[in-house]
């Protein structure tokens, strides 16, 4: 096919669980299979009936023949869940332009990241990204004229997401989906999951504690600061934080069937995503970049104020600006729930 010598494997009869028992070299000849892309964990419920053999490149075992067109329903279904992933994403990021929750390069960037998300990783994980898309747009909608009152100022951007944001929220998801589908690694779907319920809960903070009727405290010292500053918390933001961690872990592990395998899911969300949007908080109180208004005396994440002047800098390392800061905790809430999952794993 290739027109190199390819060592395969020969699957009697129809059944083709050899790929997914072999441990982790199971899990790469598998995820490698070149006749169907997927073989592993998808194996069982992707190559239902397969009658043909199957051959693996990187496998080691006995050379056997290979067949010229394999059967694998995987094939199939993999190009069909992008064509869906770029269909339903395409048609929500066009109401959500129209509903002026993105921009242009803002669209752009949902569609290409829904369509990896779906396509990669399945309705799990398409229905999960949908879930933190609608429920931060429609909370960033909710109430806008009292926090345009009390917190526009300091936010750098207003509620159109543009591209920066896109990836900043959905970036390390997409990642953890790509790495999913070629690996197959099992604790992947945790680390999406804990990446998403990090974007969720810290849009759920932001977007509700900044209507807390009490000023917030720095994460750091605890001594109050205005309404909006970075590394700020309220009482209000870390419970919508952990309701956003766990209603996406909910959907994550409804969505795939409440699968036992994964039953731990909605409380490592819970936890991995409360985590990261306070490693996001401790990110904005020290080294996130601010800046200084000298017209208003006032600070702001804004190198040009809303007043139209242009600000100094005040603290934290220029590069680090808030989309930087989102991205870095995203990663680190993923990271944390595949520890938690493992070790959930190790236990049982
Ligand atoms: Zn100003």
């Amino acid at each position: 096919m290739l027109g190199i010598t390819r060592v395969g494997k020969f699957v009697e009869g129809s059944s083709f669980l050899n790929c997914r028992d072999r441990g982790w070299k199971g899990r790469v000849v598998g995820a490698w299979c070149l006749s169907c892309w997927q073989t592993r964990r998808g194996g069982q419920d992707k190559h239902k009936a397969p009658t043909q053999p199957l051959s693996h490149p990187l496998s080691l075992r006995k050379r056997g023949p290979f067949p010229t067109k394999p059967t694998c329903v995987g094939t199939t279904g993999k190009s069909k869940r992008f064509l869906a992933g770029l269909l339903f994403s395409s048609g929500i990021a066009l109401l959500a332009y129209r509903s002026h929750s993105l921009n242009k390069s803002g669209a752009v960037g949902a569609i290409a990241s829904g369509t990896t998300i779906l396509g990669m990783g399945g309705w799990p994980w398409g229905l999960s990204l949908v879930y933190f898309f609608v429920s931060s747009s429609l909370l960033s909608h909710f109430r806008k004229r009292d926090k345009l009152r009390t917190a526009a100022d300091k936010f750098s951007k207003g509620s159109q997401r543009d591209l920066a944001q896109v990836v900043a929220n959905g970036g390390g998801a997409t990642l953890m989906a790509l790495t999913y589908g070629l690996t197959h690694h099992h604790l992947l779907q945790a680390g999406f999951a804990g990446t998403l319920a990090t974007a969720t809960a810290d849009t759920w903070a932001t977007e509700l504690g900044v209507l807390s009727p009490y000023q917030p405290r720095l994460i750091t010292t605890g001594e109050r600061v205005p309404t909006g500053t970075s590394g700020g918390i309220t009482l209000p933001g870390t419970t919508s934080a952990a309701l956003g961690g766990l209603s996406l872990g909910l959907i994550f592990w409804a969505v795939g069937g409440f699968r036992k395998s994964l039953a731990s899911l909605p409380l490592i969300a819970l936890v991995s995503g409360l985590a990261g949007s306070f490693f996001d908080s401790l990110l904005g109180a020290t080294v996130q970049a601010m800046y200084y208004c000298p017209s208003c005396d006032k600070e702001t994440e804004r190198r040009i104020h809303s007043c139209g002047t242009k600000t100094q800098p005040l603290r934290g390392i220029s590069w680090i600006n808030n989309d930087m800061v989102n991205f870095l905790a995203t990663l680190f809430g993923g990271f944390m729930a595949m520890g938690l999952q493992r070790n959930t794993n190790r236990a049982r």
